[in-house]
């Protein structure tokens, strides 16, 4: 029986005994097979993270040992690097480069977070009364429920993690269903280097059975989800009725802006990258582009002849520039999706079909671009996440921004131009948690991540994901106490 549950310092099969083959997206080869947990597993994992957090010592022990416990687990990821990347590889599908760029990205957040954890030790406040001593302490949320999805999943993953142990809270991680593996190896990591039992807890199954409880408990503090739109909406409102903290990153319709002046082979190159980088399923992925009408035709036609020499392949197919999508589940919704969009007008310049040949057992689909959308279409208001990117024009910096912030959305941006006052003016104005000057798509563990909009609520990374999984606490102090004489002391 497969125990890939990880439920208070133990493995552990479902109660039901469920299990769940893992196969690669790239060519359907059996991968692993795992537990199927549901709603009892996750409440035991709960209930493990509880006691952890009321009698255990993790959210006791100083911070600057936490932080050196963050540290060893970074050192152990790259210690462990290529074993991870491969695992990451096999469940995603993606090429194994990316892979290790993600493990890489993943040891740099433990780090960060590792260095953060023991500097901020609260603050003094003058209360403007010599008889008074105010500060405050920050202190963990308490339970953590954190939601992971597919595309990147140890990397999300890492994000709610690192900083949530650096705050001393407990957690119970749910990851997609479709790419546990990495999780698995992550708890690993953990037990070596010595967090305490019940500290880091592993469910695994589907969202709405072994995901559902960590937004609806009573005993979960927090909650962190990175998915879909209507996934978010789900999850905030059962959060809503136990008044649980809610931390969202739901995704984004990203317009990469390029202006006539820019820089034209960057540009270009960016756009690729922006659009079809992990075959689209990237929620900062740069899926409308928004040309100078002047530089339209010349940008576009370059961009197609490129996005139609882009390889498909395996993970370990070195000839190979993007990988397939997550599942078939996943490639039929992108297909209705292009098909829709050239319903509605959109022209399919490349791409729309699916791989051949050697490709045909995984879940490939090649780049496409839709040229001559416009504002309102579903393919410029939903988000794809797939190989497609759509094109708009504009003639006027104004008609660029409104363009740019013409979604509900608010993730990313990009701005292209040799005008760097242009560029701040764009960046100030267009209404997105991230807006890049001249690139697309880099991201700090240093620099807050999040969104406008509908794009969530909160942030991860940087100081703010720290503060995320910290209470503020007020502890006054009157150091001369005194009577008051508010209410007259006489007989009743
Ligand atoms: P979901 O948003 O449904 O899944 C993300 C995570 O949430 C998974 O771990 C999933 O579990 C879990 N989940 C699902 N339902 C619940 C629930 N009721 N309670 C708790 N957890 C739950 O992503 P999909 O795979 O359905 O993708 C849908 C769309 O979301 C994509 O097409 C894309 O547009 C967007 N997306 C955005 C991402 C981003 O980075 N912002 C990442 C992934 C998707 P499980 O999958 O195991 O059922």
């Amino acid at each position: 029986m497969s125990q890939t549950l990880f439920i208070d310092g133990r493995w552990e099969a479902a109660k039901s005994g469920a299990v769940r083959e893992i196969r690669c997206p790239a060519d359907g080869a059996l991968v692993g097979v795992v537990s199927e947990g549901g709603r009892d597993d996750t409440e035991r994992a709960i209930q493990a993270a509880r006691r952890a957090f009321d009698d255990g010592p993790w959210p006791r022990t100083p911070a600057p040992e936490r932080g050196d416990l963050l540290l060893r687990v970074a050192a152990a990821l790259r210690e462990r690097s290529e074993e991870f990347a491969r695992a990451e590889s096999l469940d995603t599908g993606k090429r194994i480069v990316e892979s290790r760029i993600d493990m890489s990205d993943i040891a740099n957040c433990f780090d960060y977070y590792g260095k953060l954890a023991g500097l901020e030790a609260g603050r003094l406040v003058d209360a403007g009364d010599a008889s008074v001593v105010s500060r405050i302490a920050y202190e963990p949320v308490g339970v953590c429920g954190l939601i992971s999805p597919w595309n990147y999943p140890l990397l999300q993953a890492a994000w709610k993690v690192a900083p949530a142990l650096a705050a001393g809270n407990t957690f119970v991680l749910k990851p997609s269903e479709l790419t546990p593996h990495t999780a698995m190896l992550l708890m690993e990591v953990l037990t070596d280097v010595g967090v305490p039992a019940g500290v880091a807890n592993l469910v695994l199954g589907p969202g709405p059975e072994a995901g559902a409880p960590l937004s609806e408990s009573p005993d979960v503090d927090l909650v962190s989800f990175t998915g879909g739109l209507h996934t978010g909406r789900v999850i905030a409102a059962a959060a809503a009725s136990t008044v649980k903290k809610v931390a969202l990153e739901l995704g984004g319709k990203n317009p990469n802006v390029v202006f006539a002046d820019a820089e034209f082979d960057a540009a270009l190159d960016n756009a690729l990258n922006a659009a079809f980088v992990h075959s689209g399923q990237v929620c900062s992925a740069g899926a409308r582009l928004v040309v100078e009408e002047s530089i339209h035709d010349v940008f576009v036609d370059e961009l197609v002849r490129r996005a139609k020499g882009i390889r498909m392949g395996g993970p370990f197919d070195d000839s190979a520039d993007t990988g397939p999508l997550i599942s078939a589940a996943h490639r039929d919704k992108v297909t209705e999706y292009v098909r829709r969009g050239v319903e509605e007008g959109a022209i399919l310049r490349c791409g729309g079909t699916w791989g051949e040949g050697d490709l045909a057992d995984g879940f490939y689909y090649a780049p496409t671009v839709l040229d001559g959308v416009r504002s309102g279409m579903s393919v410029v208001v939903d988000e794809g996440f797939g190989p497609v990117v759509t094109v708009e024009t504009f003639t006027t910096e104004d008609e660029a921004v409104r363009i740019g912030n013409d979604t509900r959305y608010g993730l990313a941006a990009g701005v292209w131009t040799q005008d760097a006052g242009k560029a701040q003016r764009v960046a100030q104005r267009l209404r997105h948690g991230t807006v890049w000057i001249n690139d697309f798509h880099p991201y700090l563990p240093q620099a807050e991540w999040g969104g406008f909009g509908e794009s969530g609520i909160g942030r991860e990374l940087g100081p703010t994901g720290l503060a995320e999984y910290q209470e503020a606490k007020h502890i006054y102090q009157n150091i001369k106490p005194q009577v008051t004489g508010w209410f007259p002391d006489r007989e009743g």
